[in-house]
C-alpha cells in the first residue's frame, strides 16, 4: 500500500539520516479555501509528488501537483472552477547559507532543518493563482452602464470606449443603479 504523507513538517536532518539520497514525497492537503489576494475556494484535496534530494551539492525539493480550485471572474462575477498546476524546484538552505546567497536563486530557507510543506505549496499557490480570474478568455463582462451580465444577455446600451473594459463591475452595477433615477 502507498502511504501519505499525514505529517507536512519534515526534519531534514532526520530525514537525510534515514533516507540516503532523496526522500519520496507524496502530499494531500484538505483545506477548504486558501486566503491570498483574493480568498480561493479548494474543491478538492491538493495533491502533490516529487522529491527531497539530500546530495553532495546540497539539498533540493522538487514537486509537481495540482488544485482544483473555484474563482469569480473579474469580469462577469461568475463563479467558475479552474485547475491550477503546481511545479517547484528549490535549493533548501539554512538561515545562515541564505545569508551569504544571491537572491535571485531559487532557495527555500529552512529554520532548524524543518521544512513544512503544507506552507509552501500553500505559498505557490497564492503566487499561481490569477490576479484577474476570468471565466472565459474572451468574458464580455458586465455592461458599464446598466450593470447587465453580457455573457447572459446583451444590453440596450450604446457601448461607450472607456466604460467597456476598465470598469469594475462592482462599480458598474452601482452606477447602473444610480442612472435608472
Ligand atoms: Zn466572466
Ligand atoms: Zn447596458
Amino acid at each position: 500500500m502507498f502511504k501519505r504523507w499525514v505529517i507536512m513538517r519534515i526534519n531534514l536532518k532526520k530525514a537525510k539520516e534515514e533516507h540516503d539520497q532523496y526522500l519520496d514525497l507524496d502530499l494531500s492537503i484538505d483545506l477548504e479555501s486558501i486566503e491570498g489576494v483574493h480568498s480561493l475556494k479548494i474543491k478538492e484535496p491538493i495533491r502533490a509528488t516529487g522529491k527531497i534530494f539530500f546530495t553532495r551539492e546540497g539539498m533540493f525539493l522538487s514537486l509537481t501537483g495540482e488544485a482544483r480550485i473555484e474563482n469569480s471572474c473579474s469580469r462577469c462575477l461568475k463563479k467558475f472552477e479552474e485547475t491550477l498546476q503546481l511545479k517547484l524546484n528549490y535549493e533548501i538552505v539554512s538561515l545562515e547559507e541564505a545569508k551569504e546567497m544571491d537572491e535571485e536563486e531559487d532557495i527555500l530557507v529552512v529554520d532548524h532543518d524543518v521544512i513544512d510543506l503544507e506552507e509552501i505549496i500553500i505559498e505557490e499557490l497564492i503566487m499561481k493563482a490569477p490576479m484577474k480570474p476570468l471565466c472565459k478568455e474572451d468574458c464580455k463582462g458586465i455592461c458599464g452602464s446598466c450593470g447587465q451580465n453580457l455573457e447572459e444577455g446583451s444590453c440596450n446600451c450604446t457601448p461607450r470606449e472607456e466604460a467597456k473594459e476598465t470598469i469594475d463591475p462592482r462599480l458598474a452595477k452601482l452606477k447602473g443603479l444610480l442612472e435608472e433615477d
